[in-house]
């Protein structure tokens, strides 16, 4: 049973945000999106558990769909970095505030980059993409990530400033188009530099919020050392070049684990 464990406590940490924000904001959606984001993960956990193959994707999918067809395209919430940006400036706790503290802000303290492995929509389609593993040297342009945020954040405080009307509107275009950007950027990059997550790595204006805090994340990969015969097949597979056999926290690129549990699976001697 202590290999439930995980997937129970997921569940229970989303059933009690959902329970919170339903009650503290009288609205029912909270309830109904928490709920199912919460039962996506700990599903694609329970999968992985029982072993099977695809049980990331599954999450990925289940997770990453949900936001961008259904809040985005249905709903008309902006779910991107613009999206964040916009309801902070006018001051409306909704649907992307809350994605924000939840998943990339305040929850990376307990589960790291987990959205970057099982939810984000972006990598979900880059996953598909054939370099699981990068086979190009790392390159020294993670610098264009702060380049991005920075123009996310003047692009929409220009529109403040600028007091363009009909917000709303160009914040629901600026996802649709955005979103075919990074898709764009992220398929051209992963060819260019034979590395599915280049995007990930090096351009993502999200990774200014998630690598901070997941350095303090709780839930962690850890090494036994007692076990670990340093054959290096941990770092063979890992998408993120992460020197996961290091257990301090400043393990070689260890803000960009997303716990995908690749180096788990591949370690002969069972030490992760
Ligand atoms: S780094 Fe950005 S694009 Fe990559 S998985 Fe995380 S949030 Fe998505
Ligand atoms: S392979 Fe291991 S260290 Fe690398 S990203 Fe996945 S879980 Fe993290
Ligand atoms: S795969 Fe396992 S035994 Fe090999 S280096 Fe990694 S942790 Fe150590």
């Amino acid at each position: 049973m202590k290999k439930y464990f995980l997937p129970f406590i997921m569940l229970t940490i989303f059933e009690t945000v959902a329970v919170a924000l339903w009650l503290t904001q009288d609205n029912i959606f909270y309830l109904f999106n928490f709920s199912y984001i919460g039962i996506s993960l700990s599903l694609g956990m329970l999968l992985y558990v029982r072993k099977y193959k695809y049980a990331r994707r599954v999450a990925q999918f289940l997770v990453g769909l949900y936001m961008l067809v259904y809040l985005g395209l249905i709903c008309g919430e902006n779910m991107q970095i613009e999206g964040f940006w916009y309801y902070l400036f006018t001051g409306v706790f909704e649907a992307a505030t809350i994605h924000y503290a939840v998943a990339k802000i305040f929850g990376p303290l307990l589960f790291g980059r987990g959205w970057c492995g099982y939810a984000c929509w972006t990598a979900m389609v880059l996953d598909f993409l054939p370099y699981k593993v990068p086979e190009t040297p790392r390159k020294k342009i993670g610098w264009i990530r702060y380049l991005t945020f920075a123009i996310s954040l003047i692009f929409v405080s220009a529109l403040f400033l600028a007091h363009v009307g009909n917000i709303e509107k160009i914040m629901f275009w600026a996802f649709i188009i955005g979103n075919a950007i990074y898709y764009a950027v992220g398929i051209i990059l992963a060819f260019a530099f034979k590395d599915n997550r280049a995007f990930c790595k090096y351009i993502c204006p999200v990774t200014v919020f998630l690598k901070p805090m997941s350095y303090f994340s709780l839930l962690r990969i850890e090494c036994d050392k007692s076990k670990c015969v340093s054959c290096g097949k941990c770092r063979k597979v890992c998408p993120m070049e992460v020197d996961v056999t290091d257990n301090s926290r400043k393990r070689k690129n260890g803000t960009e684990c997303i716990l995908c549990f690749e180096c788990v699976k591949s370690c002969p001697k069972g030490a992760l």
